[in-house]
């Protein structure tokens, strides 16, 4: 790495420290315990008991970009490398876009809508067998993929404002303002979950959407900054003890409400994502009582392996391609 860009990297992360993240933390927590309420009383029997679980562990694929390289890839997609809407151009089905693109561009662009695939085949996999350990593992993390599909610059190459001169729009986006005023102001409640007839084209659907999204919020963020001066822009604020230089609340507020509350609305329909996903696999295992299942259901190997998640995460070295940082 040159000494620039290790610089630009330290500067971005000591001014953005939240750029470590997702969603944000807290955004993602939240949209997977939001997410259970939106479930039928046949599996909040079995999920309620277990909110602490889905939220705390909502974090782990962001967690596990510092133990493993092949995991950032999993949380975005840079599909206007692709071309235009509607990105006809790439082949919905892994293995045709395999054939036309290679997997390394595959990889080097992201592959979230045939993670979150290949999640849920996997979870549904974990309801036929009843393995609880499985079922709320793989939940929390599809609940993670899930939101970020939701999130405008998971699906666009310009995903820090980089190209534009808008560095750290990406945290601005999905952490500074929801923990600035999504619990004081969102709306959570989004309905029963619904059953997903084609997971593969939904999970298109989603970072579609998204891609969409994301030149609006691009756009609104460059037409605001010109309106307010750098000083009134950015203010230093203590944040776990640290004097951390973030975006100004006027700001982020005057933000979000230039989108027309675009955050609030693209959290919303994470949730109801996330619960319905899980509602799906469920439904397409046969709708296995879950009323039964054990309470503490971790083994060993599980309980071992979110040890080593959190190790991994608290030493921060992430590998992987440098603007990993900025997912
Ligand atoms: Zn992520």
């Amino acid at each position: 790495m040159c000494i620039r860009l290790f610089t630009a990297l330290l500067v971005c992360l000591l001014f953005f420290p939240s750029l470590l993240q997702g969603w944000g933390f807290f955004a993602h927590r939240r949209i997977n315990r939001l997410a259970v309420f939106s479930l039928p009383p046949e599996m909040l029997v079995f999920y309620k008991p277990q909110l602490e679980f889905l939220s705390t562990h909502a974090t782990d694929p962001d967690k596990r970009r510092y133990a493993l390289a092949a995991e950032g890839p999993r949380h975005y997609i840079d599909i206007d490398h692709y071309g235009s809407p509607p990105f006809d151009s790439l082949p919905r089905s892994w293995e045709a876009a395999v054939a036309r693109y290679t997997e390394d561009t595959l990889q080097q662009h992201g592959i979230l809508p045939w993670h979150i695939q290949r999640m849920m085949y996997r979870l549904t996999c974990a309801f036929r067998e009843k393995d609880a350990g499985r079922i709320l593992q793989l939940s929390a993390e599809l609940g993670h993929y899930l939101a970020d599909a939701h999130v405008p610059l998971h699906a666009s190459s310009n995903h820090n404002g980089q190209l534009s001169g808008q560095q750290g729009i990406h945290a601005l986006w999905e952490s500074r303002i929801p923990e600035l005023i999504a619990d004081k102001e969102f709306n959570y409640w989004n309905g029963r979950a619904m059953y997903i007839s084609d997971v593969a084209m939904y999970s298109w659907e989603l970072v579609i959407s998204s891609a969409i999204a994301a030149d609006t919020v691009l756009r609104l963020e460059k037409a605001l900054s010109q309106r307010f001066p750098p000083a009134q822009r950015y203010a230093w604020e203590k944040r776990n003890g640290k004097l951390t230089r973030n975006y100004a609340a006027a700001y982020s507020l005057a933000y979000h409400r230039l989108m027309n509350n675009m955050v609030e609305r693209r959290m919303r329909s994470a949730i109801i994502a996330v619960a319905s996903c899980w509602y799906t696999a469920w439904v397409d295992a046969g709708q296995p009582p879950l009323q039964d299942l054990a309470r503490k259901p971790f083994s060993p190997e599980q309980e071992r392996q979110f040890k080593a998640l959190n190790k991994a995460w608290r030493k921060g070295r992430l590998p992987g391609r440098e603007h990993d940082d900025e997912r």
